[in-house]
């Protein structure tokens, strides 16, 4: 009986029992060998403090993979939702990565372009990556300016106005200084990351096309 087996030992019996699109995810997304261990406990999705606002909690999201619901997931907003708070990872009792899963599924949905339009989460997550790999480091004045800014020049101003407080809070405890508008710190070899981010991103794209070619 499977509840006797130890996860890992289940994972290598699962194995033939995969659809097209579970053998995608597997292939594509991070942690994604691990969504076949699902045995739909629900305990996850009643863990998630934000599980019952999403459209699909992620026990859901998993049974969809498995009954091969490609553009359901992928087109689903569940993903963009997680706020890491690892919940669901201290209780699955089958120790799925389910954080790692879903964060993994929004971003295959992103690189194939399916992803929902007009997600906050999403937008949110570019300008933090675009932020970070400039430098290696988050530069969070222009984080905070470039997230103020995001739905337009006026929401902006309201924005910072609102939050004036905070900001000299942070400028007075040396949490943030305004010379970050003309560089700010760095990681010591922004060259280096720059060529291990074009390698990832060449190693990715390969995979894809290989599974889709
Ligand atoms: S807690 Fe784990 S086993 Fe249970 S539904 Fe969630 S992912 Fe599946
Ligand atoms: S890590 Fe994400 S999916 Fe897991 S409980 Fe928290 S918000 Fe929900």
């Amino acid at each position: 009986m499977h509840g006797t087996l130890h996860p890992r030992r289940l994972f290598m019996s699962t194995q033939q029992y995969r659809n097209n699109f579970l053998r995608e995810v597997e292939a594509n997304v991070e942690e994604g060998e691990w969504v076949k261990m699902c045995m739909q406990c629900g305990v996850c999705s009643g863990s998630c403090p934000l599980g019952p606002h999403w459209e699909h909690p992620p026990q859901e999201i998993f049974m969809m993979i498995r009954a091969g619901k490609r553009d359901e997931v992928l087109g689903s907003s569940s993903m963009w939702m997680c706020t890491s708070c690892y919940n669901c990872i201290a209780r699955c009792p089958r120790e799925l990565p389910i954080t790692h899963i879903m964060h993994g599924l929004a971003h295959y949905a992103k690189r194939l372009g399916l992803m929902p339009k007009n997600q906050p989460t999403q937008k949110f997550s570019q300008l933090f990556w675009d932020n970070l790999v400039k430098k290696g480091r988050v530069n969070e004045l222009k984080l905070g300016l470039s997230l103020y800014f995001m739905n337009g020049f006026s929401e902006g101003v309201k924005t910072a106005m609102k939050m004036q407080k905070i900001g000299l809070g942070m400028y007075k405890t040396k949490r943030m200084s305004p010379f970050e508008m003309f560089g700010g710190h760095g990681c010591k070899d922004s060259k280096g990351l720059q060529a291990i981010l074009k390698k990832a991103s060449e190693i990715e794209e390969a995979k894809v096309a290989k599974f889709q070619g």
